[in-house]
């Protein structure tokens, strides 16, 4: 990766934070767990997601409005009618929320209501779009290509690095191979490498790798182990009545469970979690690299 300058790391211990908000942040000591639908279905169902997990460790809602989604025919999200539900959990609850870019032309728009944009697996090497994100300063939640070599993903992250913006999140969801048991295969080291490598916050989508939901909080467990920074988990109110990614939904209990189970893992290697309930205290750590206030 010679040409990769901007995310390597230039020394053991550098590391960038990015701030999702004013308080709350990813790559320092404070785990970063994300939770929320597949995609947003409704304001009740949104609400009902925020309420029971703002009185746990997960500090950040998600949730697609604008789906990619294999059929043409199945459910494509509600647009933006679903970043007012969006903005409004963020404004009532004080979390931060993620939501996937499919397209240049819903930057500006997102970037009013979300503190995250997302851009999945399919687009990880949309590089119009990856440089049009570069020009803004919003975090970027980069996920890996469903069958992105580490090559491909870290100068995927360097396309928006060098147009501008610092603030990226690498997230690994899982990559495509011959078993059908799980719907991909989480690769935890590349987690690890990637930790290795580049300076930037690694993040773990269990949910997206696992395909079913008796394996998630298993894998979340293991990838907080590996070193992980945080932990983006598709959970809802009624996981079989999900729209998308039902089969691999936590229930909210479940998600709650998760998220507090990480804990003596989190204590082990040096790490917290939020405390329940409380967005985190701004990060002390010295940091090197970007930070940013969301705009
Ligand atoms: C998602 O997060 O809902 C999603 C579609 O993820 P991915 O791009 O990893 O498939
Ligand atoms: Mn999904």
């Amino acid at each position: 990766m010679k040409d990769a300058t901007l995310t390597r790391k230039s020394a053991a211990d550098h590391r960038s934070v990015i701030a999702l908000s004013d308080t709350v942040t990813i790559g320092g000591e404070t785990l970063l767990i994300v939770g929320g639908p597949c995609a947003v279905e409704s304001a009740e169902q949104m609400e009902q997601v925020a309420q029971h997990l703002s009185s746990t460790p997960v500090q950040a809602l998600r949730g697609g409005v604008f789906k990619p989604r294999t059929s043409p025919y199945a459910f494509q999200g509600m647009g933006e009618a679903g970043l007012h539900i969006l903005a409004d959990m963020r404004q009532r609850f004080q979390m931060p929320v993620i939501s996937e870019v499919m397209a240049i032309d819903q930057i500006a728009v997102m970037a009013d209501y979300v503190d995250v944009l997302q851009v999945g697996s399919r687009n990880m090497q949309n590089f119009d779009l990856l440089k049009a994100l570069g020009c803004t300063t919003k975090p970027v939640l980069l996920k890996r290509g469903l069958a992105a070599t580490l090559e491909e993903f870290v100068m995927a992250a360097e396309y928006i690095l060098s147009h501008g913006n610092p603030n990226v999140i690498l997230c690994e969801r899982g990559i495509r191979s011959f078993d059908t048991y799980t719907r991909n295969v989480l690769d935890l080291g590349a987690v690890v490498a990637l930790k290795q490598i580049t300076h930037l916050p690694v993040m773990v989508d269990p949910s997206h790798a696992a395909g079913k939901r008796e394996l998630v909080p298993a894998l979340a467990r293991a990838a907080i182990a590996a070193g992980a920074d945080g932990l983006m988990v598709e959970c809802h109110p009624v996981p079989e009545q999900s729209v998308s990614d039902a089969r691999q939904a936590l229930t909210l209990e479940e998600m709650a469970t998760l998220a507090r189970s990480l804990d003596p893992i989190a204590a082990a290697l040096g790490r917290r979690l939020a405390t329940d309930g409380m967005a985190s205290m701004p990060e002390t750590a010295e940091v090197s690299g970007a930070i940013a206030i969301a705009a």
